[in-house]
Order: C-alpha cells, then sequence, then structure tokens
C-alpha cells in the first residue's frame, strides 16, 4: 500500500498540503494495525465533498472589492450529518481543511456522535477585518456554501478565528434564506439564540478532565503540577482557568504576538482582564510576568505542555527538547508523525487531540440535539453530560492502548476510523 493518498499527486487537489500528507500517513498507520480492508483505506483518504468559493466583499475601509478564497470540506456523510468548525486564518488552504476534516471524523467516531467529519475556512487574516467586513465575509461565505450546508446536511462550528457572533451570523443568513428560524444550522452559537450553555467553555473542560485522568494514572497530583499553554483563544485561556480549578499553576504561556512565563504561577485574573482591555487582545506585554522568545515556550520545562493554538508546532527539530510529563493537545494535529517517532522514546504521556479537544464537539452535539427537540438542557446536565462521555472516551482510548501494547494516538486513532469503516461497511458502495 502506498503512502501517498491516491489519484495522481500532480492532480490530486489536497496532496500539496503537508497537514493533509499527515492525517494520510496516519491513516496508513491506522490501516497497517488493524489490518483495514484497501478499498475502505482508500475511499477514507479521499473526502467525500469539497467545495472552493470566491468570497467578494465589499472593504469598509475605502470602498474596494476584495476577494477571499473560502472552504468547505465534507470528508464523510456515513454516520449522518457532516459536522466541523470554520476557521478564518492567513494561510488556510484546501489540504490543511481537508485534513482538518478527516480528524473530525475520527473524533466523532471515537466520541459515538452521529456526524462525520467536516471542516471550513477562509483564507484571511481576521485581525485584519472591521467587524463590519467580517459580517460581509461570513454572510457572502454561507451564501456561497449554502447547496452544500443544513442541519441534516452539514452543521458548522466555530474553531480559530470565528466565534459566537460569526455562528450567529450564519445562523441568520441560512434562515433568512429558508424562510424560517434554523438555528440548528450551526452550533456555538451565543445562548440568547439557541446555543448551549457551557459549549464555549466545553473545549477546554474536556482538555482538562483528560488531564486529570492522565495525571491519576502517573500518580501526580494535580496541584503540585505546572502547566504551559501555547494558544491563548477560545480554547487555551479556558484551560487555564479549569487548570487553575484542579490546583495546577500556570506558569508559561503564547499567543501569535508573544510569549510570557512566570514561575510563581501566572495570575489568570489579571491576565484575563490586561488582554480584554489592549486593542489585539494579547497576552504579549503582561507586565506580571517576563516575556520569552516564542521557541522557548513549548520547551519550557514543566508537568503539562497543552499546545492550543495550530498544528505542527511539536516537529522533529524541537521534540526532543520538551521536557513535560503530559503532552494534551488542545489543538488539532499540533504533532507531527515524526516528532511523534521522537517521543517515544520518551516517558511522555501523550493525550491525543482526536481524544483530548474533543469537548467542543461533544457539547455541539448537544446542542444540535436541544435545537432540534427545541428543549434546553441546564449547565449541570451539559456538563454532567460532557464529563460522562470524555471519561468514557478516555477509557476506552486507555484500553485499547494497553491491550494492543500501541501509542495512545494509535489507539485513539484507530476506535475512530474503525467506527466510520464499519459504518461504510455495513451501508456498503453505491451503486
Ligand atoms: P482562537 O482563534 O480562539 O485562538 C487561537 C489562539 O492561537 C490565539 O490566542 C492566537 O493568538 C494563537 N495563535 C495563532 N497563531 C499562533 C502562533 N503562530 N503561535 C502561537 N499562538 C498562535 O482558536 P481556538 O478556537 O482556541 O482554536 C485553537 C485550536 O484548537 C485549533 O487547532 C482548533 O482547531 C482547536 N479546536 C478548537 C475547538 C473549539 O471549540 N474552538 C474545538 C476543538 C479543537
Amino acid at each position: 500500500m502506498s503512502a501517498m493518498p491516491p489519484g495522481n499527486p500532480a492532480s490530486n487537489p489536497f496532496s500539496t498540503s503537508p497537514t493533509y500528507l499527515m492525517a494520510c500517513q496516519q491513516l496508513r498507520a491506522v490501516a497497517r494495525e488493524t489490518g483495514l480492508d484497501a478499498g475502505i483505506t482508500e475511499r477514507l483518504m479521499v473526502p467525500k465533498r469539497s467545495q472552493v468559493v470566491a468570497v467578494p466583499i465589499r472593504m469598509e475601509s475605502d470602498g474596494r472589492t476584495e476577494v477571499f478564497v473560502g472552504y468547505r470540506v465534507q470528508h464523510s456523510l456515513t454516520s449522518g450529518p457532516s459536522k466541523g468548525g470554520l476557521r478564518y486564518a492567513k494561510n488556510v488552504d484546501l489540504g490543511e481543511v481537508a485534513a482538518l476534516a478527516m480528524w473530525m471524523s475520527w473524533k466523532c467516531g471515537i466520541m459515538n456522535l452521529p456526524f462525520g467529519g467536516a471542516k471550513g475556512g477562509i483564507a484571511v487574516d481576521p485581525a485584519e477585518l472591521t467587524r463590519v467586513e467580517k459580517e460581509r465575509l461570513t454572510r457572502r461565505f454561507t451564501e456561497e456554501i449554502q447547496n452544500i450546508i443544513g442541519p441534516r446536511v452539514d452543521v458548522m462550528a466555530p474553531d480559530m478565528g470565528t466565534d459566537e457572533q460569526t455562528m450567529a451570523w450564519i445562523y441568520d443568513t441560512y434562515s433568512m434564506k429558508i424562510g424560517y428560524a434554523c438555528p440548528e444550522v450551526v452550533t456555538g452559537k451565543p445562548v440568547e439564540l439557541g446555543g448551549c450553555v457551557g459549549r464555549r467553555e466545553a473545549t477546554g473542560r474536556g482538555v482538562v478532565y483528560c488531564i486529570t485522568q492522565a495525571l491519576a494514572e502517573l500518580n501526580l497530583k494535580p496541584e503540585n503540577s505546572t502547566a504551559v499553554v501555547q494558544g491563548y483563544g477560545n480554547v487555551g485561556s479556558v484551560t487555564c482557568d479549569e487548570l487553575a480549578k484542579i490546583g495546577t499553576k500556570v506558569i508559561a504561556i503564547g499567543d501569535r504576538y508573544g510569549a510570557i512565563r512566570n514561575d510563581r504561577g501566572i495570575n489568570l485574573a489579571k491576565l484575563a482582564e490586561y488582554v480584554n482591555k489592549n486593542e489585539r487582545r494579547t497576552i504579549a506585554g503582561f507586565p506580571e510576568a517576563e516575556s520569552i522568545p516564542d521557541a522557548e515556550l513549548l520547551t519550557t520545562p514543566c508537568t503539562v505542555l497543552i499546545p492550543a493554538a495550530m498544528e505542527r508546532v511539536v516537529t522533529a527539530e524541537n521534540a526532543g527538547k520538551i521536557r513535560c510529563r503530559v503532552l494534551a493537545e488542545g489543538a488539532n494535529g499540533p504533532t507531527t508523525p515524526e516528532a511523534d517517532a521522537v517521543l517515544a522514546n520518551t516517558d511522555i504521556y501523550i493525550i491525543p487531540d482526536i481524544l483530548c479537544n474533543a469537548g467542543g464537539v461533544t457539547v455541539s452535539y448537544f446542542e444540535w440535539v436541544q435545537d432540534l427537540a427545541q428543549f434546553m438542557w441546564d449547565e449541570e446536565e451539559v456538563n454532567s453530560q460532557l464529563r460522562k462521555l470524555m471519561l468514557g472516551a478516555f477509557k476506552r482510548v486507555r484500553d485499547e492502548a494497553k491491550s494492543r501494547k500501541i501509542s495512545n494516538r494509535l489507539a485513539a486513532l484507530s476506535l475512530g476510523v474503525q467506527k466510520v469503516a464499519r459504518e461504510k461497511t455495513k451501508r456498503g458502495l453505491f451503486p
């Protein structure tokens, strides 16, 4: 079986992306480990449906028209509607979105959610847009992909560079088009519009449930542990707050503008106040911590290292210098397969992304269910169900890893891939 994705590499539109090739490499490893049917493996390698659209908007600043490129990739429609975030980031491309969509399929598989994986993106730096421009971009993108989204087809949610407000605009644009309010077309909406209480915090909460389990297994006390977090957006900031609740000291944090460190523990309340007050909403320059070079962040000695920003940041180059006991992957795809090979020779306990950050899609599922049923749960119900599902998935992954003597990543990927593969096999190949 070749290591490459199917099709002619020159004409396979995804193959130029290292992130997509990384996702394919992982899938090949699972296929080898589990003896997956070759035909199913080939089908899982290529996303079911992809749409690339031009998104022209009039810029508020000078009235000129600027055209952005947007993507929506639905990796699998086998298990139900496809589900996945929408990312606004400068370098997003079709292959990256395809990889993220593939990972969403495995994530929904591990969590036993009735969804296939999807992802979307627009190649734009949201920090360079005004609020009006962001709204125009979001509404026009929604209009352009209207033909392939819907509550029973494909349901979007926030990801990097997008938030509850973005989802509110998508909900409104879609509803205007079909003629009635359809909150179930997106998740991660504001609570006032049918969003789920606790959705904003869900990913970070799930990350910390997993960390708590890992520390217990390693006989480490959370209150004697330290953490380093890359990313202080939705996932990173909530993870910091949840770590503080279990007594773990956050000693270093980084974002796109810089990195800070304070070995006595960063004062998170003061940091949040500082971030909310500055225009770029950055942690950089926080006066009660020293500023450190970006490259030092991930190699800062700590008990738990949490990449919660972007993919492919733990690489063959820096993996050998990482000094943590637990690597909890809040971000999607933060560790390259080459880095995995280096880490395999250390005692670092990896909580792989598709398990670690699955709290977000899990509460998105709760939101979708509530919107369809028009019956809303309270936060206690949401959090207890989230905890139950996360701990169940954590146990399944650990049991699989121990019984087959494989890494947590291979165990998680195997469970996720096999769930989708079983459904594909049972449904058969049409016609
Ligand atoms: P966000 O946009 O809210 O925050 C992203 C953070 O990363 C920001 O602090 C930003 O400054 C930082 N960042 C960007 N570029 C960086 C760089 N070069 N170096 C260091 N930091 C950088 O995004 P988010 O929703 O928190 O998502 C973060 C990651 O978590 C992504 O990989 C996303 O796919 C994943 N994820 C998010 C969710 C969710 O519910 N939002 C769920 C699962 C997984």
